[in-house]
C-alpha cells in the first residue's frame, strides 16, 4: 500500500543553526519549522495518520510569515484546511517525545499513539538536561509502546534510530514515488550535505550514536529514497499526491 505525504506547518520557532548542527553553524540565526507530516493511506480502508503533532499553542511571529512566505497554523486549523477532524485520524507516530513533536497528541480520541518504549520511559523520567518532556503527551492516551523496528501498516514502519533522543524513530513511507524517509531526529538540510558525512544533531543524548544515525538517514538518502529532515523550510514544497 501507498500513502500520499501532506506536511502541515503548525508551529515555529527562531532558533540558532547550532540547536540543529553540533559544533556547525553557531551564531547563525534560523527559522525553524515545526511539521506535522499527514499520511493518507491510498485505498484500503484509506486510513489517516499523523508523523508529529506539532506545539499545543502558539502564535507564529510576523517576521516569518514576511520572510519566508509561509504561514503557520494550529494543528486543528491545519486539518480542517484540508478537509480533516481529529477524530478521523486512525494513528499518530511520534518521532520522539520533545514538545514540539507530540504537543497535541490529546486531540485525536481515535488515535493509537504509536512510541518507542525507549522514548516514553525518557519523558516519564527525563534526565535533568533534557528539559523539553512533558509527559501529559503521552497521559491518558491510547499509547502504543514498540521496542525497534515494527509494521505499522503494509507500506508504513518505523526504526529505532536513537541519539537525538534515547528512544527516536524514523519513518519510512511507500509513495507512488518511491520510498520517503521522516527522519527521526531533528534536523535541517545543513545536516545532509551533498559530500562528507552527516553532521550529528546539535541537541543529543549520545552524540557517537547520533552521528551514527545521521550517516544511516543519509545512507537511505543515497540509496534512492526521499529525506525529510523534520525542520527544513523545503518540506513546505515537498507534499506527495
Ligand atoms: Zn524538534
Amino acid at each position: 500500500m501507498s500513502f500520499s505525504i501532506t506536511p502541515l506547518l503548525v508551529g515555529v520557532r527562531n532558533v540558532d543553526q547550532g540547536i540543529m548542527t553540533w559544533q556547525r553553524g553557531y551564531g547563525k540565526r534560523i527559522w525553524l519549522p515545526i511539521w506535522s507530516f499527514l499520511l493518507r493511506e491510498k485505498g484500503g480502508e484509506g486510513r489517516i495518520l499523523l508523523v508529529d503533532t506539532g506545539l499545543e499553542d502558539f502564535v507564529p511571529p510576523q517576521e516569518f510569515i514576511d520572510e519566508t512566505g509561509l504561514d503557520a497554523q494550529l494543528m486543528e486549523d491545519a486539518l480542517a484546511a484540508v478537509g480533516i477532524r481529529p477524530e478521523d485520524v486512525w494513528g499518530v507516530i511520534n518521532t520522539h517525545l520533545h514538545d514540539d513533536h507530540c504537543g497535541n497528541n490529546p486531540l485525536f480520541p481515535n488515535a493509537r499513539i504509536f512510541v518507542q518504549t525507549l522514548e516514553a520511559e525518557a519523558c516519564r523520567n527525563p534526565h535533568p538536561v533534557d528539559y523539553r518532556y512533558d509527559a501529559s503527551y503521552i497521559d491518558g492516551v491510547n499509547l502504543v509502546e514498540l521496542d525497534g523496528d515494527a509494521e505499522i501498516l503494509p507500506g508504513l514502519k518505523v526504526l529505532l534510530t536513537p541519539g537525538h533522543t534515547p528512544g527516536s524513530q524514523t519513518v519510512v513511507v511507500e509513495t507512488d514515488e518511491g520510498p520517503a524517509v521522516i527522519a527521526g531526529m531533528c534536523s535541517n538540510q545543513e545536516n545532509f550535505p551533498a559530500s562528507g558525512l552527516a553532521v550529528c544533531p546539535g541537541v543529543h543524548c549520545n552524540a557517537y550514536v547520533a552521528h551514527d544515525t545521521a550517516q544511516a538517514l543519509k545512507a537511505m538518502r543515497q540509496a534512492g529514497a526521499e529525506l525529510y529532515p523534520l525542520h527544513d523550510l523545503t518540506v513546505a514544497t515537498r507534499a506527495k499526491a
